[in-house]
């Protein structure tokens, strides 16, 4: 293939990060392999899910419905909000993106805390817009002071994790709403909820009731990580109208396949069964830092399902030797691992090689 001369790219292309998602591992010497790095729920999909997703499945030489009618119904439904605030995505980082481009242009400022979620400058860089990463507290915490020096006129959207992908940490209510009455109305703060679900703190914000309160509020959800759709690609956002307008209409058209509208009502359908495996999940996050603190581990509480190990410079180490045990984790070289809470039996299997890291 000849290479001389190639197409020229847009100059942020080479700025541009790839996105890491999370490895599987191989089988070593006959031991299971697990995969504890992309927070996805360990268990198959529920049979009345799979259901839903056979009967589909005959359908699939038709276009979705792409106004995704069904699921914004069970939405509007399930949190009392009108369907025009709603609007769907191919997965929550899909909506994410049609968020920022909906919002943010060439030049324009897009906050969020750092570390968190390794979309936000992904999607930020590809709008053309400014990343404004600011830094988490030592204790892995959202600065919202810092975050509220940061603001601009240039300033056209604020994003706030919580629980915080890596690190599990949450926002309070209260903390939100002191933030929320320093924020000019004109710039909009999206609360990515992803992995509300695995909440127990109740001082926890509640974005739904946020975002009725403010007219520059809106949340960001998914069907990947508690409801088990990871595979499907179906996330959502609720906001503000002329927003949820515009993310309609950034979203790639007949993104959201039938397939997936149908499993995620269905997964709506049967949420009480699908939250007994949420709370198994959270019952084992408690198990696993417990045995990490016991150890020795100073590890920031996690509301989410994944446990933030600060590691520093033996992060790369860890991950390495996690291999070696046919798991594996996220790391983030020079910072720390995110460990997903899975089967109990590869959490067992990291809690014994994470002895060998107790200095
Ligand atoms: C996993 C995750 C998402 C959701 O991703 P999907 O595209 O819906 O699979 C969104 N935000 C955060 C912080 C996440 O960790």
């Amino acid at each position: 293939m000849s290479e001389s001369v190639n197409p020229q790219l847009r100059p942020e292309m080479a700025k541009l990060p790839t996105y890491k998602a999370g490895k599987k591992v191989d089988p070593v010497n006959g031991l299971t392999a697990y995969k504890l790095s992309s927070n996805e729920i360990a268990h198959s999909p529920l049979p009345s899910v799979v259901a839903a997703i056979v009967g589909a499945a005959s359908e699939i030489n038709r276009y979705p419905d792409p106004f995704t009618t069904g699921l914004n119904q069970a939405l509007s439904t399930k949190f009392s909000i009108p369907v025009e605030h709603i609007a769907t995505g191919t997965g929550s980082v899909g909506v994410c993106q049609q968020i920022i481009q909906a919002v943010a242009g060439a030049g324009d400022e897009v906050i969020y805390a750092w570390r968190s979620f390794e979309a936000y400058p992904i999607i930020t860089t590809i709008a053309g817009a400014v990343s404004v990463q600011v830094p988490l507290t030592n204790d892995g915490q959202h600065d919202l002071a810092a975050m509220l020096n940061a603001i601009t006129p240039k300033t056209r959207a604020i994003f706030v994790c919580t629980p915080n992908n890596p690190t599990g940490g949450i926002v309070t209510q209260q903390q939100i709403n002191e933030f929320l009455a320093k924020v000019p109305k004109d710039i909009l703060v999206v609360i990515d909820e992803a992995y509300v679900e695995f909440n127990r703190d109740q001082d926890v914000i509640d974005g739904i009731a946020t975002m009725k309160a403010n007219s520059n509020v809106g949340v960001l959800r998914t069907f990947s990580k508690a409801y088990g759709l990871a595979g499907l690609r179906v996330g959502y956002f609720i906001g503000p109208k002329n927003v949820a307008d515009a993310v309609r209409k950034t979203a790639v058209p007949f993104g959201v396949s039938n397939i997936a509208q149908v499993a995620a009502v269905a997964s709506l359908e049967h949420e009480q069964e699908l939250f007994k495996r949420v709370d198994e999940v959270v019952g084992d996050r408690l198990w696993f830092e417990a045995e990490l603190a016991k150890l020795g581990f100073k590890i920031p509480p996690s509301q989410a399902n994944f446990v933030w190990i600060p590691m520093g410079e033996h992060t790369e180490e860890f991950a390495k030797r996690s291999e070696g045990i046919a798991v594996s984790i996220r790391p983030f070289p020079g910072e720390g691992v995110r460990i997903s809470i899975g089967e109990r039996q590869a959490l067992e299997r990291v809690i014994e090689l994470a002895k060998e890291f107790v200095f």
